[in-house]
């Protein structure tokens, strides 16, 4: 009789299986989970590589006992060959998921501690964003190198005479009291704005000099959502010995607002007074969120309030040594924050400092 029948009658979910054996021509299912059994057993045993892949030869090779088995198919009676396969499958599974595993741990302990192993998950970075102070700066010289202007820097550190004197400032203005600026000795201070370096052009070169000056600044001011004790400017300086007017100084920075702000962008100037200008103006651009018609953003005015600007006093001239009868020129400043917060729709200045990966990354 070809085939032997099996009565497990332990409960589990087959009563008969008839495989193959070679010697008899059969193997019952309880031989195939041995043999199942014990090619687990030598996977876990196998000392290395080598012995792994005798293993792996002696079951699933060309001539391996798992090939012998399946080949012998066509003699299960039909019935039940479905069976038959099923469990040959989930051997050949098992058994190359143990080999599998037992390979890349055998591979993993044969490395030393700087070993690289290709195999393992890369890790994963947060991907970086320029941040909006350097944007705005960025955006800001490419717009004005486009007119004509490079850019000018200078150090944080100041004399009184770059930072105020020159600049046309009284000599007891409240702004060089110890409780607005960070004074450090009697003559030098932080540097509360870029003006010193509009200064120090002047001083070394004679005109034209056409230049932006991005930069820190320091004020002794307490940290708000407006206000921060370190913030940047940037500044623009244009004297020539042909004559620079007012309506220059308007339709630069009126390419300045449709470059950064959008084409839509105007700009009008209120009268003011800054002691380094006559006469003084502060620029608004109109509001790029509502285009004019009035939102939170632009308070309802349909204007943001963006810089202070005006002609060079011809005093701060003579206080660089230029002849005020020779030159024109006018002068603008605006924060980069505030630039930034309105570019982008930035509620708090103190989010620009806090290196938040939430809030940067939302600007990439
Ligand atoms: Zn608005």
């Amino acid at each position: 009789m070809p085939l032997c029948f099996i009565d497990f009658g332990r409960g589990l979910p087959y009563t008969t299986a008839f495989f193959l054996t070679e010697s008899e021509g059969l193997m019952t299912l309880v031989e195939l989970n041995a043999q199942q059994a014990q090619s687990l057993d030598e996977v876990t045993a196998a000392a290395d590589a080598s012995a792994l892949e005798q293993v792996r030869i002696r079951y699933l090779g060309r001539n391996g006992s798992l090939p012998a088995i399946i080949k012998q198919m066509k003699d299960v009676p039909p019935e039940e060959r479905p069976e038959f396969g099923k469990r040959v499958q989930a051997w050949r599974a098992a058994l190359e998921a143990a080999l599998t595993a037992k390979q890349s741990v055998a591979g993993a302990a044969k490395m030393d501690g700087n070993a690289f192993d290709c195999t393992l998950p890369g890790r994963w970075f947060a991907p970086g964003a320029k941040h909006p102070v350097s944007r705005v700066i960025e955006e800001t010289a490419a717009i004005f190198s486009r007119l004509g202007f490079t850019v000018a820097d200078g150090p944080d550190i100041e004399n009184r005479f770059n930072n105020f004197t020159a600049l046309n400032t009284p000599a007891h203005h409240p702004s060089m009291d110890a409780s607005d600026t960070f004074w450090l000795t009697d003559d030098l201070l932080l540097r509360t704005q870029t003006s010193p370096v509009q200064v120090r052009m002047m001083t070394q070169y004679k005109p034209p000099v056409r230049i932006i000056t991005p930069g820190r600044t320091y004020r002794r001011d307490t940290t708000d959502a407006t206000h921060s004790a370190n913030f940047h400017q940037i500044e623009g300086l244009y004297v020539d010995t042909k004559p620079v007017s007012l309506a220059d100084l308007k339709s630069t920075l009126a390419y300045y607002a449709k470059e950064m702000m959008g084409s839509k962008a105007g700009v009008r100037f209120r009268p003011h007074f800054f002691p380094f200008t006559e006469p003084s103006v502060e620029v608004d651009f109109s509001c790029h969120v509502c285009g004019g018609k009035g939102c939170r953003v632009c308070k309802m005015s349909g204007w943001i309030e963006i810089a202070g600007a005006g002609m060079v006093d011809p005093r701060v001239y003579r206080l660089v040594g230029y002849d005020p009868e020779q030159v024109y020129g006018y002068a603008f400043g605006f924060g980069v924050e505030r630039i930034a917060m309105i570019k982008y729709g930035i509620p708090d200045i103190r989010w620009l400092y806090e290196n938040d990966t939430r809030f940067l990354s939302q600007l990439a």
